[in-house]
């Protein structure tokens, strides 16, 4: 791959630390892409691991409507957006806007572990 992609990563609160499972299994890739996050899971990878991500509003504050609106316009080439199907969360509405705005624009979206690990690892090995 000649040009590094740009990946947004968000979680809620329930699946953080999964967060930072995912992208400690995947450093070294993660290291290669641009990253950018809603507010609290790039603090969370940030601290855990010193990824360099781009730290946007958080997610209940219009951090996932920020994401949609850079992948509309071209700039982000795949999701890990790691749901917590268990809690509800106030700001769903801008939730499936972004996944939403995944499918109009045909980009790449995980919405769990099993799938952001077969997302990244075929990307690793690209
Ligand atoms: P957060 O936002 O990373 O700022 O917690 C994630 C979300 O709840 O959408």
């Amino acid at each position: 791959m000649t040009q590094a992609m740009t990946l947004a990563l968000i979680a809620h609160d329930g699946k953080k630390a999964d967060m930072v499972l995912l992208a400690s299994e995947f450093a070294d890739f993660l290291r290669g892409c641009r990253l950018m996050a809603t507010g609290t899971t790039g603090g969370r990878l940030k601290q855990a691991l010193a990824l360099d991500v781009e730290c946007l509003l958080s997610g209940p504050q219009g951090g996932d409507l920020q994401i949609g609106a850079r992948l509309a316009v071209g700039e982000v080439d795949g999701v890990i957006f790691l749901r917590d199907p268990m809690t509800p969360q106030p700001h769903e509405p801008d939730i499936n806007a972004l996944v939403r705005a995944c499918d109009v624009h045909n980009v790449p979206c995980a919405t769990n572990m099993a799938g952001a690990r077969l997302m990244l690892s075929s990307w690793a090995a690209a």
